[in-house]
């Protein structure tokens, strides 16, 4: 029987992901249809991202799941006109992505690089930073993202603590959970980083308590999601020098608007939501095979806890 697929992604991606996915379902042997305009009572998948524009799943009679390219789905999770399974984005290439982002960010803390990059000013004033074994790193959630970051870290010798909502054993990384488990890792995180999902119990993880956990002038770098930080507190921290910088990636209004504190503010560098992106070759690989598993009768991977919305 022929399977009916929905694109329902940022039109330009479609050129990108239709030779891809055409080859992934033909791999697999499956009879399909693939589209960005299908009847919708025909459709039994959508390949799915927020910026396509779809809202309302309830013509979609006979869908049998959506799939989302992204790994972040704080826009979707709670569609109370999805009534499907819900597989989100675990990519390999996203992943790679993320924590050579995570790293590069996480190295420029721990060696200085801006005393060196931005003042050139024939002032020779040598300081020798620590070895990473010396430096506390912490990263808010172990998921996908949060595990292959902290291993990473963990390989290069960084001190590596980990927090996440259940217990977690990564070799080289110690790990904590619960209230107590944050209060922990962030007393003595010289660099936190942010890879929680967005959801109703993350927000405002870091507040003006938790901030002031942290040991006087720590860095934070999040590329998680926006409503992770209270920003008013972080611009109060980041002024008291309570937090020395942060590297802020997402936030709550995307464009940052273009008066907002946070571009201008001297100890903090804004980047556009660039931490990593879904890649089209493996990310077709994904989608196809969550569609194959649909279709075979299988356990979708990757499903999302619609009660914890991620
Ligand atoms: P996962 O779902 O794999 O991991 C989420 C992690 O957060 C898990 O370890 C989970 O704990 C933990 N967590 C969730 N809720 C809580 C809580 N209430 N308390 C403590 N820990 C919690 O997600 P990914 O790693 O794939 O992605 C993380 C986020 O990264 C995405 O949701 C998205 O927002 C963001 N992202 C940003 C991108 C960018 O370019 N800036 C690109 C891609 C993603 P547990 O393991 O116990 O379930």
């Amino acid at each position: 029987m022929t399977v009916n697929i929905l694109f329902s992604a940022r039109p330009a991606l479609w050129p990108v992901y239709e030779p891809l996915l055409t080859k992934y379902l033909t791999d697999a042997g499956l009879e399909f249809q693939l589209g960005t305009d299908v009847d919708p009572d025909q459709v039994d998948y959508i390949i799915y991202a927020p910026n396509g524009g779809l809202l309302d799943f309830s013509p979609y009679t006979r869908l049998k799941a959506v799939l989302s390219l992204w790994a972040g789905v704080e826009k979707i999770a709670g569609n109370e006109t999805l009534t499907v399974p819900l597989a989100r984005m675990v990519d390999h290439g996203l992943t790679q992505g993320m924590t050579e982002w995570v790293v590069g960010h996480v190295l420029r803390y721990h060696l200085g690089m801006d005393r060196h990059i931005t003042v050139q000013d024939g002032v020779w004033t040598p300081e020798i930073p620590p070895l990473a074994t010396g430096r506390k790193v912490c990263i808010l959630g172990l998921g996908a993202l949060g595990e292959a970051a902290a291993r990473t870290l963990a390989a290069l010798n960084f001190d590596v603590m980990g927090w996440s909502r259940s217990v977690k054993d990564i070799p080289g990384v110690t790990c904590m959970h619960g209230a107590d488990g944050l209060r922990a890792a962030l007393s003595q995180a010289e660099i936190v980083v942010l890879l929680l999902p967005g959801t109703p119990a993350t927000e405002n993880t870091l507040n003006a308590e938790t901030l002031a956990l942290m040991p006087k002038g720590a860095r934070i770098i999040n590329p998680g999601r926006g409503p992770l930080v209270d920003d008013d507190a972080l611009l109060a921290a980041l002024n008291s020098g309570q937090i020395g910088h942060a590297t802020l990636d997402v936030f709550r209004i995307e464009p940052l608007p273009e008066d907002h504190p946070y571009w201008t503010h001297p100890n903090v560098t804004v980047t556009p939501h660039i931490a990593s992106e879904t890649r089209p070759e493996t990310a077709a690989q994904v989608i196809c095979e969550n569609i194959r598993r649909g279709e075979e009768g299988e356990p979708f991977l990757h499903l999302v806890d619609r009660n914890l919305g991620y």
